[in-house]
């Protein structure tokens, strides 16, 4: 058998002839940039989360910069960032002329660990990018008391590229801080058929800002208020999310009975695996489903041969990036994201995955388990 990590062509073939309609209705107008069905998706995405505007741009990556400088920070602002995460989080920060400052993870979820948190807030911090990383909300009530307790005054921001329609307290995350940034790139849980992203605010203010920033600037057509940049979401993509949108809760929860059907198999007889923690607050759309193990690499391998495609999220913890050099980070600065990045794997996981491809799966790696050496 075959299982690839996420399989785009099954998700088409189960809405083809509308996707196809909507894409030939933009080339029909020709309204490819800033047509009728962006404004069109804009309202529709805000309305899915509940908050109050959404200013969709041309990748998450573009959300999270562009975001950032609408804030308009002074020079020598400090930006918290998890290390655990991937890199886009971080170039926000450094794309802004800001010091992304690495925070180190929490064993439990893999998100912000919030002793080390409290550690890393001082007078110049201006920011926090806290990332619902997996699709798992992370801790915005306790990160919110660390900042309080801290008496400084922090802006936070939420990276939820991964997490379109996970909620914390029964609340969709990417409602919560100043803004939130999403990313529509194809393999997200809602995906375009390229790239795109979104940032959404409750701040009327800021989103007008941020409708100047993603087109040079401009108030009307050649008349430029501020110094913008072009990063637009495409009409035909705006058109492709205005299809799925719809059917996104149902993916989701598709998601979420596949993730309970792995814990459960993998509970039940392979005690060497630690499957994700379970938070009741904090429902999950699994855009990933990461296991950890001691054995990682020679596991990946072994299901490799047998056809079944994994990836790893993410090999190297941000601070030990090569780009990311010149911070001057040593290895065990930041030991559980360093541990966490030998150990995680993340297994095939989309809405069209089926229950025997899942049992597949499972039964490889018993069977990895029942072959290997117990001591080790
Ligand atoms: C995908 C992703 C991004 C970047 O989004 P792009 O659309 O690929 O630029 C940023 N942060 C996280 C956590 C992501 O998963």
């Amino acid at each position: 058998m075959h299982i690839p990590f996420v399989d785009l062509q099954a998700q088409y073939k189960s809405n083809k002839a509308e996707i196809n309609s909507a894409i030939n209705n933009v080339i029909k107008n020709t309204e490819f940039i800033l047509g009728k069905e962006v404004e069109e998706f804009e309202k529709n995405f805000s309305q899915f989360l509940g908050v109050k505007n959404c200013v969709t741009l041309a990748s998450g990556t573009d959300a999270l910069i562009i975001g950032m400088r609408s804030l308009s920070l002074p020079p020598g602002s400090e930006i918290l960032i998890p290390s655990n995460t991937f890199i886009a989080t971080a170039l926000a920060a450094s794309f802004n002329g800001h010091k992304p400052v690495f925070v180190d993870a929490d064993p439990n979820d893999h998100g912000i660990n919030l002793s080390d948190l409290a550690k890393k807030i001082n007078s110049r911090t201006r920011a926090i990018v806290v990332v619902h990383l997996y699709g798992q909300s992370d801790k915005i009530g306790e990160i919110d008391e660390v900042i309080k307790k801290s008496g400084r005054t922090i802006y936070l921001i939420e990276d939820a590229c991964q997490a379109h329609g996970a909620e914390y307290k029964g609340k969709k995350v990417g409602t919560f801080g100043i803004f939130s940034t999403f990313s529509f790139y194809p393999s997200k849980n809602l995906g375009a058929y390229g790239d795109g992203g979104a940032i959404c605010t409750n701040n009327d203010k800021l989103a007008n800002k941020l409708k100047l920033l993603r087109q040079y600037g401009q108030r009307k057509k050649y008349y430029h208020d501020v110094l913008g940049v072009n990063s637009r979401l495409d009409t035909i993509q705006a058109a492709v999310l205005n299809v799925k949108l719809p059917y996104l809760e149902k993916w989701n929860k598709k998601r979420q009975e596949i993730a309970s059907l792995y814990t459960e198999l993998i509970k039940r007889s392979i005690p060497q695996i630690k499957t994700p923690h379970i938070f009741t607050e904090r429902k999950s759309i699994f855009h990933l489903y990461l296991i950890r193990t001691k054995k990682r690499n020679r596991l990946q391998k072994y299901l490799k041969n047998d056809g079944v495609t994994t990836l790893i999220h993410y090999p190297i913890p941000l601070h030990l990036q090569k780009a990311y050099k010149f911070l001057k980070y040593k290895r065990g600065d930041l030991p559980v994201s360093e541990k966490l990045a030998q150990e995680i794997l993340s297994l095939p996981i989309y809405p069209e995955l089926k229950k025997n491809q899942t049992h597949y799966v499972v039964n490889l790696l018993k069977r990895f388990y029942e072959k290997s050496n117990p001591n080790n």
